[in-house]
């Protein structure tokens, strides 16, 4: 049964039981600031547990999206944890308790699968229930008909639920699925969770304790005047169950992506491991790993999620990174995300429809994401392996916290990352160091940033040059070259030289200058000075102090001295498109406000040649309508023409005149003003074209987060914005060519492209179901007579997957006459391995045969199932025959 249909089936149950069904809620848990991801079914509930909201309905049902970040470390060595998971959940809100929702669990696990449910065999489900929770044993027992021998009593630990805080609480009761002897140990959930697979958890919210101190202690305040029910059933883990798969890694919605991760790899999945995780080959635990993290990080992504250094985005980063690491320690160097999330994608979109509609953004984050991971790892990789082998031969045990740093700090090499690899190779790192330099790095990181302004961290020698002369002049708002005296030539670590010749790195400070330095967002224009004989250009300009603007410079040929005067020109086709750049910015910042509101305030900005960055604060992603609504009007703003006009006034003037003042940055009395015919009017001390129509064209091309509440969106200017228009229009009347279609036709047909192959792939699937159910009748109507009952033997067509060799033997089974006692085996041969199925019918089981006696005796005590139909499998292929023998060889000698 696929896992869709399994949701699907959860749902309809509890509907027809008068549950409303409610949506998952996304991935991130906004709602508390404890919790980072949604991590139970419940979790959207709480206010309705703990009587702070009345519950619009009395019961509830859910299939919730969760994400378990403790899990991380279990996946693919244990069976049963997925980083993501969905939680199959019902709820009553102090409507039926245990009453209800016991029998209606073991309704829906064993109703026959025709009807409707799981189809499960009772006679391998086992119960869990707290110590003296009597009421729910009774229940088990007389309600149910549950054996005592599998009601197990368990204590706090295992069977108690409580939030960790003052509330509710109460027992739970835990349905157990033996998955038989392949899987481990007899003796229930005692002893061995992985052959006794934990699949649905019900809690019953009983009472409410207070002084909590830890999970296992409490104190019980009362009964709670109304109890409610809180259920969790993993999807995946039932899915495995009903799909006779070892692990929720092999599931439907997970399989396909390890599928191709293995066959990238060219490793064989399961060669070298049994049924039981914990002890698997390291490469198919590794598999699993990706498999689990690529689908992981898919779905966050898709839930609004992007890879950041802290909370959400960071655990999101981590494992996308593992995924990463983990594919190319299995020898697969190239980017893998671009293959396996496709795959991801098709697995899930049946739920989730959304993954496939919103896959463009979702794969962008993520292809990004990995190729910086990638150039990080290259160069970080060969570091830390020198450093593990100098370790290693000097005989410590230990990585010192010097070398992580410098990973960390030299190659963006993640320090967990570090701890990982050297956990790998057997050795530890000092991480007690390593964080002591990070604190280091941190109090450095204030001074640094005064340092990156100047240069040189001391501010003196730039002291002196201003007391000297006095605060320079700026005149690039009017004119674009000017003579000037050199004031001073600073050499290396701020030195004051006379002169400095061909080669040079120095500094320049002008009495005046038409050079604009960084600030404000807007980058520093470059350009050149002679001076006498000499030429210097000038490749950055900075203030690092109030008034003193400094040329950083390369003498390109003679001399320059102190002193001199000198001709200086900025390099105009720059400033112009950086200008450009800046009115626009100012334009998109006016426009977002019109459309988001006064609190969509700048919080960065970035203004180059022919591009720009703005960053601003709103709450959640800019719809794209909006986005396509506010380049528009920036666009007509454009065409009215309007004229740009600066002015200084006073800072009340600017207020009056509702200027828009940056929040956190100081004016003097003074201020300047630049405003955009009577559309925008800003603080502002940049450079800006004359009017507005010169910007040309403004094309916004992506918006994004960059933190929480703040948002970036980016755009082309000009002469950029065109030349990007061109390239888009080059490309889909390339795409109309292909297609022989007019250009506004190329979406629908790749739509009906996409479509026609998909309705072809599943027509190929059809047709192979076909072809393996169509020998039904016939190989029905050869049974032979063996020990007086009709039998059926035979092979599998090549290519039959697990679910068809079952389908098969059951059409078989139902092909022959009821009243004839009836056994049909079929085996097939797969992956290299032998598998059997065998099907009982009414009659030859009222004789006494049972398909798991049989499936058990051609296995030699492998495999299981229930008396109509079993199955098993492992033996090489070459088996299959030997395997159909044998039961024919059983059912002679019955
Ligand atoms: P386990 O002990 O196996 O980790 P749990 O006690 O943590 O399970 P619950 O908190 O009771 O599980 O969650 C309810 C149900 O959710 C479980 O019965 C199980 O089916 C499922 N579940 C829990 N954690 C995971 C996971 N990491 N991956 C898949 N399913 C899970
Ligand atoms: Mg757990």
């Amino acid at each position: 049964m696929k896992t869709a249909e399994i949701k699907r089936r959860f749902l309809a149950h509890f509907a027809a039981n008068g549950h409303t069904v409610v949506p998952s809620a996304a991935l991130p848990a906004i709602d508390d600031p404890n919790l980072l991801f949604i991590n139970a079914g419940m979790v959207q509930f709480v206010p309705y547990f703990l009587g702070q909201r009345t519950p619009p309905y009395p019961r509830a049902v859910s299939v919730q999206k969760c994400i378990r970040t403790p899990d991380i470390d279990e996946v693919g060595k244990t069976s049963r944890h997925g980083t993501f998971f969905q939680m199959n959940g019902n709820f009553s809100f102090g409507d039926y308790f245990k009453e209800g929702a016991i029998p209606l669990a073991w309704e829906l696990s064993t109703k026959p699968v025709s009807g409707g449910g799981f189809g499960l065999d009772g006679d391998r489900i086992w119960a869990t229930v707290y110590l003296d929770d009597d009421e729910a044993i009774e229940i088990w027992h007389k309600t149910v008909g549950l054996p005592m021998e599998r009601i197990v009593r368990r204590g706090k630990r295992d069977n108690y639920w409580s939030m960790g805080i003052p509330g509710p609480a109460g027992p739970c009761s835990e349905l157990y699925y033996d998955r038989g002897p392949d899987y481990g140990p007899g003796g229930g959930p005692d002893v061995d969770e992985d052959r006794f697979l934990e699949f649905w958890n019900l809690v019953f919210m009983q009472y409410e304790i207070a002084d909590v101190k830890s999970k296992e202690d409490f104190r019980v305040v009362r009964e709670l005047p109304k109890k409610n029910i809180d259920t969790g059933m993993g999807l995946e883990r039932i899915a495995s169950i009903l799909q006779g798969v070892d692990n929720l890694y092999e599931i439907d919605e997970v399989r396909p992506i390890l599928a191709l991760a293995a066959e990238l790899t060219g490793r064989e999945y399961g060669a070298r491991s049994g049924h039981v995780a914990g002890e698997s080959h390291p490469d198919d635990v590794r598999l699993r790993v990706i498999a689990d993290h690529v689908r992981t990080a898919l779905v966050l992504i898709g839930d609004g999620v992007t890879p950041s250094n802290e909370g959400r985005g960071y655990v999101l980063r981590r494992i996308m990174r593992r995924a990463v690491r983990s594919i190319r320690l299995l020898g697969w160097q190239e980017p893998a995300l671009p293959l396996l999330l496709p795959v991801a994608r098709d697995c899930m979109s049946p739920s989730y429809p959304e993954l496939a509609t919103d896959f463009d953004r979702i794969s962008q984050y993520a292809y990004a994401e990995e190729d910086a991971f990638l150039s990080t790892l290259r160069a970080g990789t060969t570091i830390l392996d020198t450093a593990i082998s100098t370790a290693r031969q000097q005989g410590s045990p230990t990585l010192s916290g010097d070398q992580a740093f410098a990973l960390h700090d030299t190659y963006g090499f993640p320090i967990d990352l570090t701890l990982e690899v050297a956990a790998e190779q057997g050795l530890t790192v000092d991480s007690e160091g390593f964080r002591a330099l990070m604190a280091d790095q941190r109090a450095r990181a204030k001074a640094d940033a005064r340092a990156r302004k100047t240069g040189h961290a001391d501010l003196s020698a730039y002291r002196s040059a201003l007391d000297a002369g006095g605060p320079v002049e700026f005149t690039g708002y009017h004119e674009v070259a000017r003579e000037s005296r050199v004031r001073s030539v600073l050499g290396a670590g701020g030195v004051a030289l006379p002169a400095a010749g061909e080669g040079e790195q120095i500094e320049l400070v002008l009495d005046a200058t038409p050079f604009y330095a960084e600030g404000g967002g807007q980058q520093a224009d470059q350009g050149i000075i002679t001076v006498g004989d000499g030429q210097v250009e000038i490749v950055d300009v900075q203030q690092p102090l109030p008034g003193l603007i400094v040329h950083k410079a390369r003498v390109v040929r003679g001399e320059v001295r102190a002193g001199d005067t000198g001709y200086a020109e900025i390099d105009v086709t720059r400033r112009k498109a950086i200008s450009r750049s800046h009115t626009a910015t100012h334009l998109v910042h006016q426009t977002m406000r019109n459309f988001l509101g006064e609190s969509a305030t700048q919080a960065g900005s970035l203004n180059a040649p022919g591009r720009l960055r703005f960053d601003f604060n709103t709450p959640g992603a800019v719809p794209a309508s909006v986005l396509h609504d506010v380049e528009q009007q920036v666009n007509e703003v454009l065409l009215g023409d309007l004229e740009v006009h600066a002015f200084i006034t006073s800072q009340e003037e600017a207020r009056r005149l509702g200027a828009m003042a940056l929040f956190g940055e100081k004016y003097g009395d003074e201020v300047r003003v630049v405003e955009v015919g009577d559309y925008a009017r800003e603080l502002c001390g940049g450079t800006h074209v004359a009017r507005s129509g010169q910007l040309g064209l403004v094309k916004i091309l992506s918006e994004a987060s960059i933190g929480s509440g703040v948002r970036r969106v980016e755009a082309l200017v000009g002469i950029d914005a065109f030349g990007y228009l061109a390239r888009e229009h080059l490309l889909v009347s390339r795409l109309a060519e292909l297609y022989r279609v007019p250009n506004e036709q190329v979406a629908e047909r790749v739509e009906q492209t996409v479509t026609q192959l998909r309705d072809a792939e599943k027509e190929l699937e059809k047709l192979r179901a076909q072809l393996v159910l169509g020998g039904a009748a016939s190989l029905a109507a050869s049974a032979r007579e063996v020990g007086g009952i009709a039998y059926v033997g035979t092979e599998a067509p090549e290519g039959a997957g697990g679910n068809d060799v079952r389908t098969l033997a059951q059409e078989i089974r139902g092909k022959i006459d009821p009243a004839r006692p009836a056994v049909v085996a079929v085996a097939a041969r797969a992956g290299g391995k032998a598998s059997l199925v065998v099907a009982v019918n009414q009659s030859a089981r009222g004789r006494g045969v049972s398909a798991s006696d049989l499936v058990k005796g051609a296995l030699s005590g492998r495999g299981g199932g229930s008396p109509d139909l079993a199955q098993g499998g492992g033996l090489p292929a070459s088996e299959a025959p030997r395997l159909l023998a044998s039961v024919e060889h059983s059912l002679t000698t019955a």
